[in-house]
């Protein structure tokens, strides 16, 4: 078999086989296929989209490429999620507790960010002490005994879709839904768990800017994660803001132990009972939405899920008082706030720019060298659809000195659109797929 045969069939229009896909997949993976074949390939695939049995062998042959993780040796129904990306997403800080303290086991494999704000594991390392280095054994007892987990990332999983995505980042073809939801889904299936919900975004700041196309890339990768044997559901969400309020990662973190402590509600606790929700319905732990939605609050309202997050926190060496006192957190030097210029109501926000403001007070990382401060970002006051005064706060800035907190509000200024009219109401989460 020869690449330049299989780019030509593509070219044209051809359905790749299975076989075709496998000896394309592990050769790249190998070394063997060279970079500018797989990026003509990619570009034909990006011209002629993928037939629904092309992604499903992709998926499976993108699986297959490195390490699987078995969790067969946990006991239990054991869940996981994925989110299409979004600034301030905090959501596994707030759902795993939550699944723990409903009896599901949630074994986190997560990265480090690249840009915006950092990952998850940046924002747990914001917490004095917290390491998310184990020994996969530590790993594995930590989400028995406990019911989760949050390690960083150290199985070879899916070395495919490594090379593959970072191709496709410089050669204009990340938008293929095929190709995403063999990204995804290829991580999802290799990570192990038997239920998968997905929370796919849609709007300006994601890669599905309409709602029909987030539809689409949602009821393939339900597909294929069933067609895997995964029961598999997904959310299509709206990303036309940060979700939450605190974007930076240890303003993330506290926002999230208040969210556990049922201090709020908003759009952060109003996604993870909808996943959760999803989770329990698909593992079998509630006859319908509504028992499963009592149960998740029930455990909010009883404190047990903060119990979890507690227990989490100590077993992974971090100094689990700052969940009833977070100024143990490491705090900004300066806090300034950002003013409205304006009276009217808040009709838009530019979530990626944000994000970038966050990002360029030192929260993110511009390269992979970077050192983040845990300390700085920004805490919005205003979001979509809030009426507003001229001269009230629209956010704060925590920042590590006065001129970049300056530099940053007007950068977060310039991300807020006020207009007289206030803006029509849209849902949030836009639908379901099961
Ligand atoms: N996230 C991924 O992991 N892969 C994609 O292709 C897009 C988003």
């Amino acid at each position: 078999m020869l690449m330049t045969e299989l780019i030509a069939k593509k070219r044209d229009g051809g359905v790749l086989t299975d076989e075709e896909i496998r000896f394309m997949i592990d050769g790249y993976t190998r070394g063997e296929i060279p970079d500018y074949q797989m990026s003509a390939m990619l570009m034909a695939m990006f011209f002629r989209g993928l037939e629904h049995a092309e992604t499903v062998a992709m998926t499976m042959a993108m699986m297959r490429s490195g390490d699987t993780v078995d969790l067969s040796a946990v006991s239990g129904v054991k869940a996981d999620k994925h989110s299409t990306g979004g600034v301030g997403d905090k959501t596994s800080l707030v759902l795993c507790p939550m699944m723990a303290a409903c009896g599901v086991k949630m074994a986190k494999m997560s990265g480090r960010g690249l840009g915006h704000t950092g990952g998850t594991i940046d924002k747990l390392e914001s917490i004095p002490g917290f390491s998310c280095d184990m020994t996969p054994e530590h790993f594995f007892e930590n989400v028995e005994n406990i019911g989760f987990s949050i390690a960083s990332q150290t199985a070879e999983i899916d070395p495919a879709d490594k090379k593959l995505y970072a191709l496709r980042d410089v050669t204009g073809t990340v938008a293929v839904r095929g190709l995403i939801v063999s990204s995804i889904m290829s991580k999802k299936l290799a990570a192990g768990a038997d239920i998968i919900v997905l929370d796919v975004k849609c709007g300006s700041g994601s890669f599905m800017k309409t709602e029909a196309d987030a539809r689409l890339l949602a009821q393939e990768m339900v597909d294929v994660g069933n067609a895997a044997g995964r029961r598999t559901a997904a959310l299509i969400t709206d990303m036309d803001e940060p979700l939450g309020r605190a974007v930076g990662n240890a303003l993330e973190v506290k926002e999230a132990i208040a969210a556990l402590k049922g201090e709020f509600r908003g759009d952060l606790t109003e996604l993870c009972l909808t996943i959760g929700i999803n989770i329990l319905l698909l593992g079998g732990m509630a006859a319908g939405a509504d028992e499963a939605s009592a149960a998740l609050q029930r455990v909010i309202d009883d404190g047990s899920a903060l119990r979890k997050l507690r227990e989490f926190i100590r077993a992974q060496g971090g100094d689990e008082r700052v969940v009833d006192d977070p100024s143990l957190l490491p705090g900004a030097p300066v806090q300034l706030p950002v003013t409205a210029e304006q009276d009217g109501y808040v009709n838009h926000m530019n979530a990626e720019g944000i994000g970038l403001v966050s990002l360029h007070l030192g929260g993110g990382r511009a390269t992979k060298e970077s050192v983040i401060d845990p300390a700085v970002g920004v805490v919005l006051e205003k979001k979509v659809g809030d009426a507003v005064r001229r001269g009230d706060p629209l956010a704060v800035i925590h920042a590590a000195d006065l001129p970049s907190a300056q530099r940053a509000a007007e950068e977060l200024r310039a991300c807020y659109t006020i207009n007289a009219q206030a803006p029509e109401a849209v849902p949030f989460i836009k639908g379901v797929i099961r």
